[in-house]
């Protein structure tokens, strides 16, 4: 079990995009003497058209590296953190820290490099500010030579290391192998160095701050105003991020589950709203039926029919290997006693259809093969599903009403989850109907 003394606060881009965001995070630490290590992103967008900083820094090495001129981006960056340094009257400059960038830019240091030093460059200002030590993520976070994270080897050195700091700034998105190279995770990585950075220290919270309060139940794109999701458990959370609700990386999960760490997001423009906690599991009055509805569009329903399939042995085994062949996973495989379906992303079939044809007719020699390629996929999300009787009368006849035509149900044994396929065009009207009659019904 982690910790209660330690907390690994985590700050996203919008949150540290000027001088004035800085001084929330700065509240927001203070306020709390557990938040002993802080993972910054590098400076966000101020308003919706700005730039991140993150780009301008792709940028800016592009430019460099094909001997164009680089020196207008490179200054727009570094007048990001001039300002903040001027704002909060910082004692520190980063002279150097830009003419070495500027220097392995053009010796071509490579593009994860580049992109890194948007979180490093916050992270020495962060330190300043919060008057907390700055430990350069190159030192802890490892990478293997071919840019592959080493879990066990950084859990290692950051123990070690923050055994020795009792509170300090770590830049996410980055680490190094054992050359020095640079490494980054994917784009959003700093969640994941967060996750990370808080099984190193030992600590049972992890929080992210964002510019959200937390996860909605729905799409508020497609649901006016729709409520926020107090808690939640891991399993629900992959579910719901798997079905395209996105808020957290998803690699920063793994490390934070595995090690019973909760993960409490929260918004550094509202810290008085208490966010979403996702956690192993949840006191079972905290259960409700709802916990999220979230969906995709753009799947194909590839059907097989052939006569007796179900007394045919191996035959699923064989179906299994039509798919693996061609290296493409799919997400639900309903079936029936004489067909069986395979629903999975549209385009990625659509690119290999050919050769996943000619793989189906000769192993499982079908009698007829039909492909849908206009289906949605809309997954209803909720542990308490299993203890209340009545959803699935509610769940079936709110799409009814709604004149939605469903072409496929999978429900996950655990109840955990219920999916259905509905026409592309159909998506948003099911996801209203389904948020409207399970968990908002006075406002239908
Ligand atoms: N700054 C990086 C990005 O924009 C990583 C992060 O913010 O998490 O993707």
């Amino acid at each position: 079990m982690g910790n209660t003394k330690i907390k690994v606060a985590k700050f996203g881009g919008s949150s540290l995009a000027d001088a004035a965001q800085f001084r929330k995070v700065k509240e927001i630490v203070e306020s709390d003497p557990a938040r002993r290590y802080v993972v910054p992103s590098a400076p966000g967008r101020r308003s919706s058209g700005d730039e991140k900083v993150t780009d301008l820094l792709y940028c800016c090495y592009g430019r460099a590296v094909n001997g164009e001129n680089y020196k207008e981006v490179l200054e727009r960056i570094r007048a990001r953190y001039e300002e903040i340094i001027r704002e909060l009257h910082l004692g520190v400059t980063l002279d150097r820290q830009f003419a070495v960038i500027e220097e392995a830019f053009l010796a071509g240091a490579g593009e994860e490099y580049a992109a890194s030093r948007g979180e490093y460059l916050n992270a020495i200002l962060l330190a300043d500010f919060l008057g907390y030590e700055f430990i350069d993520a190159a030192e802890v976070i490892r990478f293997d030579r071919d840019g592959k994270f080493q879990d066990e080897r950084t859990n290692f050195f950051l123990k070690e290391k923050l055994k020795k700091v009792p509170r300090a700034v770590i830049p996410g998105f980055y680490g190094a192998d054992d050359a020095g190279n640079i490494h980054t995770f994917s784009r959003g990585g700093s969640d994941v160095t967060g996750a990370v950075v808080a099984r190193g220290a030992g600590a049972q919270l992890y929080e992210n701050w964002t510019d959200v309060s937390g996860f909605l139940l729905a799409d508020p794109t497609i649901i006016d105003h729709p409520k926020k999701i107090d808690s939640m458990t891991f399993g629900e959370l992959r579910e719901l991020a798997y079905r395209g609700a996105t808020v957290l990386h998803e690699e920063a999960v793994y490390p934070a589950r595995r090690e019973g760490i909760s993960i409490h997001i929260r918004n550094t423009n509202a810290p008085e709203e208490n966010g979403t906690v996702i956690c192993q599991e949840l006191r079972p009055e905290q259960e409700v039926p709802i916990t999220g509805i979230a969906g995709r569009r753009n799947f194909a329903a590839v059907s097989i029919a052939k006569n007796c399939m179900n007394s045919e042995p191996g035959f699923c085994k064989k179906l299994l290997e039509a798919f693996e062949e061609n290296d493409i996973s799919f997400e639900h495989m309903p079936s029936g006693i004489d067909t069986v379906s395979v629903i999975l992303p549209k385009e990625e079939y659509e690119q290999k259809e050919e050769a996943i044809m000619e793989s189906l007719k000769r192993l499982l020699e079908p009698d007829k093969i039909e492909v849908d390629r206009d289906m949605a996929l809309v997954t209803v999300v909720g542990k308490g599903m299993r203890s209340v009787s009545g959803i699935a009368a509610t769940f079936f006849s709110s799409l009814g009403a709604a004149d939605v035509n469903i072409k496929m149900i999978d429900m996950g044994s655990n109840e955990v989850n219920c999916t259905i396929g509905v026409k592309n065009e159909d998506f948003e009207k099911a996801i209203r109907a389904l948020y409207y009659a399970l968990v908002e019904p006075e406002r239908a």
